[in-house]
């Protein structure tokens, strides 16, 4: 028995599926997953002393690639003053205008402890703000494990949600409107029924939680006009995007404006953070300056501060990292493409700069109805064989792969040889 299998053995006695978030569990939730014991570049190391190359990178907070020197050096030097006050300090008034300085469509931004806090939180401002309740998200897009946004989809369009999560009220999930991805028309078909009442549209801006989905052209302008029209917040949930695609994430890299914005794991370099901001006049509204509430012991938390601030700086500085990073993913992605072409082997690639995925489908993947389309049973077996080759995916066909500035060229070209084996 291997070290990973003895610690799934135990942990599924104290932790429910012996995982602290599912993502974590591999295709049969009875298999172990590979216990980490650590990380450095793009390599990671488990328990039984097996290395992979990592493509899952924290779900994408290790853009810089793991264990980097200058935000494992800031946060040894802040943690020697306290790990946590709960009260002000200046770390948090450095980050906030770090970013303020450097996003144009953020004038405010508020620190909190996840994506999903970040959400929630954007979205009870866009209601304080606008008076109205409804929000419309898209099928496939993930927002946090916040009870009115656990409404997904498989059955297309709905007026309101019906939960996907036992323990979610109907009553949370009613204000929710469900829209296809890409499709303009059933946004506004739901602006049309809700007599005015929407006060946000939620999105991923590049879809890459139901796999990689790309806004089609226009996309994103669209949901830009449609919020105009209709007096509703357009919010970018840029949790996996922001200040990957652009230091501006996905509103920068096509020149989208949203009201509102969610960050996630990204900003916190590794540490538990997430953050929401906009302009000045919807984020007045946040307590103890305006009416919404909103609050948190560990906000702001000054190591965690200390680790985002480091790794936001080292990409301002650096903005050809950028650059790297598209080329990274054109290499990558690009290369699956060649080799499925030249092998006949009808599946889809779908990417956007550094962020990619294989669909097991021949059919073009656009949205959660085309995704679901995938053959899961065959993207498993390639899993399988991936990670007992060293490279280290998300067990999910419904997640992207995540480059960091730490793949070289010699990494993806191990990566495109053992994709090739497999095919
Ligand atoms: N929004 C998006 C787009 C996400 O991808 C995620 C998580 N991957 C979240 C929100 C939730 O973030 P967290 O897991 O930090 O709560």
């Amino acid at each position: 028995m291997t070290k990973s299998e003895e610690l799934f053995q135990r942990a599924v006695k104290r932790i429910p599926g012996g995982v602290n978030s599912p993502v974590r569990a591999y295709g049969s939730v009875t298999e172990a997953p590979r216990f980490i014991q650590g990380a450095v570049g793009c390599k990671i190391f488990d328990v039984d002393g097996n290395e992979y190359i990592d493509y899952i990178d924290s779900w994408g907070p290790m853009i810089l690639g793991h264990n980097n020197e200058q935000i494992k050096d800031a946060v040894i030097r802040a943690s020697e003053n306290g790990l946590s006050f709960g009260c002000a300090t200046e770390v948090e008034v450095e980050m906030a205008e770090f970013i303020c300085d450097k996003i144009p469509h953020i004038d405010m931004i508020r620190m909190v402890n996840s994506g999903t806090e970040a959400v929630m939180s954007a979205l009870r401002v866009a209601r304080g703000y606008t008076g109205k309740n409804k929000i419309i998200k898209f099928a496939g897009c993930y927002h946090g494990h916040t009870d009115a946004m656990l409404v997904s989809a498989g059955s297309g369009v709905m007026t309101s949600g019906v939960p996907d999560s036992a323990g979610v009220p109907k009553g949370c999930t009613q204000d929710t409107m469900l829209a296809v991805y890409n499709d303009l028309s059933s946004v506004e078909k739901l602006f049309l029924e809700s007599d005015n009442q929407v006060a946000a549209v939620i999105v991923e801006p590049v879809g890459a939680n139901m796999g990689v989905v790309p806004p089609a052209d226009g996309f994103l302008q669209g949901l830009r006009d449609l919020c105009d029209k209709y007096h509703a917040l357009l919010i970018f949930d840029e949790v996996i995007t922001g200040f990957r695609l652009s230091f501006s994430g996905a509103a920068g890299f096509y020149g989208i404006t949203p009201d509102l914005v969610t960050y996630g794991k990204i900003i916190g370099a590794g540490m538990p953070v997430g953050a929401y901001g906009g302009r000045k006049e919807i984020m007045e509204m946040v307590a103890p300056a305006g009416p919404v509430y909103q609050a948190g012991t560990l906000s702001g938390n000054p190591i965690a501060m200390a680790a985002g601030l480091t790794q936001l700086k080292i990409l301002w500085e650096d903005q050809d990292i950028y650059k790297r990073l598209y080329q990274k993913g054109e290499l990558l992605y690009e290369g699956i493409r060649k080799i499925f072409l030249e092998k006949g082997v009808d599946y889809q690639v779908n990417s956007v700069s550094s962020l990619g995925c294989i669909f097991f489908t021949p059919n073009k993947v656009t949205d959660y109805i085309s995704a679901k389309t995938s053959d899961t049973t065959e993207f498993s077996k390639y899993f399988q064989y991936m990670l007992n080759h060293g490279i280290h995916m998300a067990p999910s066909q419904f997640e992207a792969m995540f480059l960091s500035d730490a793949h070289t060229e010699a990494e993806i070209q191990e990566t495109l040889d053992c994709i090739e084996k497999y095919f």
